[in-house]
């Protein structure tokens, strides 16, 4: 058994550790037997759901499904751990190096007037990582 009480807020860690617990020994079935192509299905259900909130103006339940998506990306990160492949802090810090990475004009003193310019300098970026220019 794994023994959790039900307190006021959270922090990130526990929520990791909670996602742990769910795909552990004593974790829950449905969690346990889950897989990328699995949560797939989930994950378009769940991202429909942040839609339909957005659609209808419902900030209480956009918060709730903005977390059901959380889950569903957790526990991909908490499957890929499992296996070896990354853990969560690697996605953590591929998608910090890339927001730094793709926005020199916040990060380091460059010019970005306008939203078109910001997408323009991001789409250069990205063409030059992919063409292996920079990481
Ligand atoms: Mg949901």
């Amino acid at each position: 058994m794994n023994k959790r009480e039900m307190k006021d807020s959270y922090t990130f860690e526990e929520l990791r550790e909670i996602i742990a617990d769910l795909r552990g020994e004593n974790g829950c079935p449905w969690d346990r037997e889950q897989t990328y192509e699995s949560l797939k299905k989930c994950l378009a259900d769940e991202t429909e759901e942040v839609f339909e909130a957005v659609d209808k103006n419902d900030r209480e339940n956009l918060c709730e499904e903005l977390g059901d998506v959380l889950l569903i990306l957790l526990l991909n990160s908490q499957i890929a751990s499992e296996e070896g492949a990354f853990t969560f802090d690697d996605v953590i810090t591929g998608l910090c190096r890339k927001m730094i990475r793709r926005h020199p004009h916040v990060f380091a003193g460059e010019k970005a007037a306008t939203p078109e310019e910001a997408l323009d300098r991001w789409k250069e970026i990205k063409r030059q990582e992919k063409a292996g220019l920079i990481r």
